[in-house]
Order: C-alpha cells, then structure tokens, then sequence
C-alpha cells in the first residue's frame, strides 16, 4: 500500500498520513459510487443510442402500425375501385347500351384526373410513409372523381327514362316467365343435337303449362309452328328495332294472334316441350335490329345482382370452352 505524506515543519520531516478505518471505508466507498454512475451514465447512453428513448420506441411502435393500418385501408380502397368499375361497365354494356344512350368512355370517366401533383406535402416523411400516404390519397381522390361521374350518368340515364316513357314501356326488361335460367346466350354444345353451336337465347326451366308474360309492350307479330326446332313460337314486335321470340310452347293465351296489341305484363301463352326439346323449358331470344342480343343484359328490371353476376360468370366459363 502507499502512503501520503505530509511535512512537519516543527519536526523538519515528512511524516507518513495515518487514516482512520472509518476514512478509508469511506474514501473506498465514494469512489466505487462514483465509477458506478459514471459506469451508469455510459450504458444508458450507450442503449438509447442503439435502441432509442422510451418516447422513441413508443413512437416507432405508433408509427410502424400507423403504417399497417393504412396498408390495410389501401387493400379495401383497391377492392371498392373493382367494385366501381363493376357498376362503370353495366352502367355501360346493360343501361345505357339497353336505353340506346352512349355509353361513357374510360377517357371521359378518368378525365380531370391526375394533374398537377397535389400530394407534395407528404414529401419529407420516411420513403415507406410518403408511398403509402401518395398512392391512398391519389386513389381516393380518383374513386371521388369517377363516383360523381357514375353520379352523373345515372340521373342522365333517369333523365332519359323520364323524357323516353314511351320507348322504356316498349323495350323487353322483364323476365317473361317464372324460372330460373337453364343455359346463357353463347357457344354450346346444343343438348340434343349434341354439337357446338351458338345459343342466340335464354333458356328458362318452366314445367309444361307455366304462363309467359309479355315483358314490354308490342305487337304479336307471328304466333304459328316454326321450323327448326323452335315448335310452337311467337314472335313479338316491340318497335324500337326490338323483337322477342318465345319457343317450345304448348299453347298461346286466348286472342293471341299476328297484329294483336299486347302491353308489358300480359299473358301471351304456355311453356312446353315443342320442337327440338331435351324437356320442357322456355327458350327467349330477343333480336335487335334483326340481329340476337343477350337476354340477360335486359332482366336488369327484375334480375337480382347475385343472378346477373352468376350468369356472367357462367357465360364466361362456357364462351372460353
Ligand atoms: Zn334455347
């Protein structure tokens, strides 16, 4: 151990410093106590440099689920677009197509869109953020757009309904009879024949016997046996450039012959099993200026969405076979 010494100037001579046991215990002491802080004061510096504050961490927590949570609501603005753009194109292809209007192009639904770059305030935030923030906000911006467009086009399409009374009275929007929907308009393989041909109708399942409606208002233009296949039929003339045609029938409602004034919702015959059958159901065409149209794109009045979606679906899958 050294010692501390200190001069005695009455004795002329260093003497050693001699230290109580109570001195040293605390000189011992005080200096562990301050290597520990100071050994203290370096780990906790050292750990929030690696790791952050306490605040720090809370926030990049906050911030780490703010930002899932927002990838989540991108997922569901994604799906409402599809969505969108489902109810865009049968504004298009059924009722503005059926109505006889012009349909809105995707030029004219997007225009106004875009433009000057409006979502420059989210520069600055972490690239992860900024992204997300940009592509939601851009989205959303062009859903509103394209939703007042929809807006527009059905009070056109309520506008048109309003000043074309007449016409609307005449067209074919009604399921003529009540049945579901055995094959879709499109290439099949004919159920009889056995060979792929074009279906140009509906084919609803109805027992023999089953009443058929007028499903807009005509005029009976043929109501006799037709050949090829078609059995007893009647054809019905809406004007407009529309026809409707009713096959397989086992007999016509009373008063039902060429040159009979019908109105939409009136009895016009029976379903059967005439012609070329594999059973009885109701085979429906509608022609439009002299060429066969889909029927299914006409039952918007009475088709629920979950049938006209999977009737489409089912179309779809045939026509690629
Ligand atoms: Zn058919």
């Amino acid at each position: 151990m050294k010692h501390l010494y200190y001069y005695d100037s009455q004795r002329c001579e260093f003497v050693i410093v001699e230290y109580s046991t109570t001195d040293k215990v605390i000189h011992t002491l005080t200096t562990w106590v301050m290597v520990g802080i100071v050994m203290a004061g370096i780990l906790v510096t050292s750990l929030a440099y690696l790791t952050g504050s306490p605040a720090e961490i809370a926030l990049r927590a906050e911030n780490n689920e703010l930002i899932r949570q927002h990838q989540h609501h991108k997922s569901n603005i994604a799906q409402l677009q599809q969505q969108l753009n489902r109810i865009a194109e049968r504004d298009n292809t059924v009722y503005r197509t059926v109505l006889g209007m012009d349909p809105i192009t995707e030029e004219e639904r997007m225009a106004g869109v875009g433009g000057a770059d409006i979502f420059s305030r989210f520069d600055g935030y972490s690239t992860t953020a900024t992204a997300l923030l940009r592509e939601t906000s851009s989205e959303l911006e062009n859903m509103k757009h394209r939703l007042s467009i929809q807006q527009a086009s059905f009070d056109e399409i309520k506008a048109f309904y309003n000043d074309n009374v007449d016409k609307v009275r005449h067209l074919p929007i009604l399921r003529p009879v009540d049945g579901i929907i055995l094959s879709g308009y499109g290439m099949r393989n004919h159920p009889v024949l056995g060979v792929r041909r074009m279906h140009e109708g509906l084919d609803f399942r109805a027992s023999v016997g089953t009443p058929v409606y007028a499903p807009g208002d005509g005029v009976i233009k043929y109501a006799a046996n037709r050949a090829g296949g078609y059995g007893l039929t009647i054809d019905i003339d809406h004007s407009h450039g529309y026809v409707t045609r009713y096959a397989h029938l086992s007999g016509f409602a009373d008063g039902i012959r060429p040159g009979r004034r019908i109105q939409r919702g009136d009895l016009i015959g029976y379903t059967g099993r005439s012609g070329v059958v594999s059973g009885p159901h109701l085979h429906y065409e509608i022609i439009r200026n002299g060429r066969p149209v889909d029927p299914l794109n006409y039952l918007f009045a009475d088709l629920t969405p979950q049938e006209y979606k999977m009737f489409t679906r089912i179309q779809l899958a045939q026509n690629e076979r």
